[in-house]
């Protein structure tokens, strides 16, 4: 079942009448303009030619695309100026800490698929808490919900293995192939057109639906294993969550060394 405790509602009711009372949401501009919170004095009280604020949730978002946080790969800025880039993701598990070998990170090479991972790989026994089937995934920032998948059908192992027959023929994963991979999946859209990606969820919130405006910290699912050999073939194991950061069709890590990337990753999502 998908359930919010108490603290959760009330941390929520929180960011609801923050996101409310600014009215300007995270899409006012680039990080340190007049839409940061606390720069921004704002009037003391709404008028009446104010335009209505957005509901955080169950509402429509407005189509606002604000400017890239950075034009191009940022993989290619040093890695201090990526971290303060992107400070204002969090940990898409609460209290998870980057301790990931090389091979759950971004860029590790995938024979089995013929491919490169392009996320970060949250599993048990490496990442500072207990992570197993159903441990919440939290929203990494506040954002907007471009994809949320309902209605999932997992693979047969025939087609598991058919997939991973065509993969390792091409050159490269095919895309629509890792999408399946993948598993059941969430995507957000945040601030500069950072994109963070959910992905082998075993549940999504039931109460959430593409255009949704979500706040840093609610939950949009549950860690799982789908899309994955086990997950095809009904057997348990492999759940872990996969999290993808995106700017500009580059993937976060891309073409890094591990080391950097842990060292970008523990500035920002611990
Ligand atoms: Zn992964």
């Amino acid at each position: 079942m998908f359930k919010l405790n108490t603290l959760q509602t009330c941390a929520a009711a929180a960011a609801a009448l923050a996101l409310l009372y600014s009215g300007l949401l995270f899409w006012g501009g680039m990080p340190g303009t007049s839409s940061m919170p606390g720069t921004d004095p704002g009037p003391p009280v709404a008028r009446a030619d104010s335009p209505p604020a957005p509901e955080p949730a169950g509402g429509n978002a407005p189509a606002v695309e604000d400017q890239p946080l950075f034009e191009g790969n940022i993989n290619s800025l040093p890695p201090e100026t990526i971290v303060k880039l992107l400070a204002f993701l969090d940990s898409p598990i609460a209290g998870a800490t980057i301790q990931m070998t090389d091979g759950q990170l971004p860029g590790a090479p995938r024979p089995h698929r013929n491919g490169i991972h392009q996320g970060i790989d949250y599993y048990h026994g490496f990442s500072g808490v207990p992570i197993r089937a159903g441990t919440e995934v939290l929203a990494a920032a506040d954002g907007l919900v471009i994809r949320i998948d309902h209605d999932f059908t997992e693979l047969t192992p025939e087609q598991h293995a058919a997939y991973r027959r065509l993969s390792v023929q091409a050159p490269d994963t095919p895309a629509e192939i890792l999408d399946k991979f993948r598993g059941r999946q969430v995507w957000l859209k945040h601030r500069g057109q950072v994109i963070t990606r959910y992905a082998h969820l075993d549940e999504v919130a039931t109460d959430l639906s593409a255009g949704d405006l979500v706040y840093a910290g609610r939950q949009i699912g549950t860690v799982g294993n789908s899309g994955t050999s086990q997950a095809a073939a009904g057997i348990p194991g492999e759940d872990h969550l996969h999290f993808e950061i995106w700017l500009n069709e580059f993937y976060l890590g891309e073409g890094l060394p591990p080391d950097d990337i842990r060292y970008i990753l523990r500035g920002i999502l611990e």
